[in-house]
């Protein structure tokens, strides 16, 4: 019994790897369909000060698939990156923000600095800071406003070209950012080598404040880490009073979570700022 019990759990294991395996292949050829049909589109994050004051927006992608319905980010890019079909993910990504910096953001009375995403196998693209460079002078948006947040391990897999990369960016006027900070394996040795300009503190941190000393501590020593190293620091997944308080007494002073807003698609985004940012911009030209 038990042997014939043991090979229907492992029948049971193989026919859920192979529905498993058909939906990544689905997945996988749905996307540049899923491009040409306009399938994909953006929602904005704003990233805030303590004071619930926005400072910039991150640009996430979303998948809103005919064949596959709704699809999560953390499905489709590690299939999209597997699978070669990233880069056009990517080129779109660039060139719809790109448009929405141009048309709205660029033309707000207070800076509003926007983050996109990039992937590991970005860096290693010949020529993808040209397509930046050109796609910029395509809808006259200006470089200073735009940042790319890239993962330790993204910048590790191939220094080599990474580091071309984060040079021509920053020539650009580009910001740099370091995402999901500490969730990698690698040595610090890296922050003091490549031109990073904001540090993201990983949501799992977060999450952790209050639970242990040792939780807040390991929180405090990478404030003061990037304060040690002049480096910008933004919280991600910041959900509570309680987490927020933390951070800006211990003067973490950028946040992002859904404490303050979700992702908004930009029209959503657009009456949000209507209200958040003319107080701000109010209070600017009253003094
Ligand atoms: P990420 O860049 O670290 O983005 C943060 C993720 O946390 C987003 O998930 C966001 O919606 C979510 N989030 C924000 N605030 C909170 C919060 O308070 N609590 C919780 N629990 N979650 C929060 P999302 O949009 O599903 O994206 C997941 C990941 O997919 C991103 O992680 C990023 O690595 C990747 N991604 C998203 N858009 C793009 C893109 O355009 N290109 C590339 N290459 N990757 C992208
Ligand atoms: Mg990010
Ligand atoms: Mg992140
Ligand atoms: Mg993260």
């Amino acid at each position: 019994v038990a042997k014939k019990e043991g090979k229907s759990q492992y029948c049971f294991f193989q026919e859920n790897m192979l529905i498993e395996h058909q939906r990544k292949i689905d997945i996988a050829n749905a996307i540049e369909p899923g491009l040409e049909r306009g399938e994909f589109y953006i929602c904005y994050q704003p990233k805030v000060s303590s004071d619930a004051e926005p400072r910039g927006v991150e640009a996430l992608v979303r998948w809103n698939s005919h064949s596959l319905g709704r699809v999560a980010p953390s499905d489709f890019i590690p299939i999209a990156e597997r699978s070669g079909k990233i880069s056009a993910l990517t080129d779109w990504v660039v060139e719809r923000v790109c448009r929405d910096v141009a048309d709205y953001f660029q033309d707000l009375p207070v800076p509003i600095l926007v983050s996109l995403n990039l992937s590991a196998y970005d860096l290693k693209r010949y020529q993808f800071s040209d397509f930046i460079r050109s796609t910029f002078e395509t809808h006259s948006v200006r470089p200073e406003l735009i940042e790319f947040e890239v993962t330790e391990h993204a910048y590790l897999d191939n220094l080599e070209m990474a580091n071309r990369f984060f040079n021509d960016i920053s020539e650009l006027g580009c910001r740099v950012a370091l995402d999901d900070f500490g969730t990698g394996y690698s040595s610090l040795s890296y922050l003091t080598r490549i031109p990073i300009d904001l540090i993201k503190i990983d949501k799992q941190f977060v999450e952790n404040i209050g639970l242990t000393a040792r939780d807040d501590a390991l929180v405090l020593t990478i404030i003061e880490m990037a304060k040690r190293l002049g480096i910008e620091l933004c919280a991600e997944g910041v959900e509570t009073e309680a987490q927020r308080d933390f951070l800006k007494i211990h003067g973490c002073n950028l946040m992002q979570g859904y404490l303050f807003d979700r992702p908004q698609e930009l029209e959503q985004l657009k009456a949000i700022f209507a209200t958040t940012i003319s107080e701000q911009s109010g209070v600017l030209t009253h003094r």
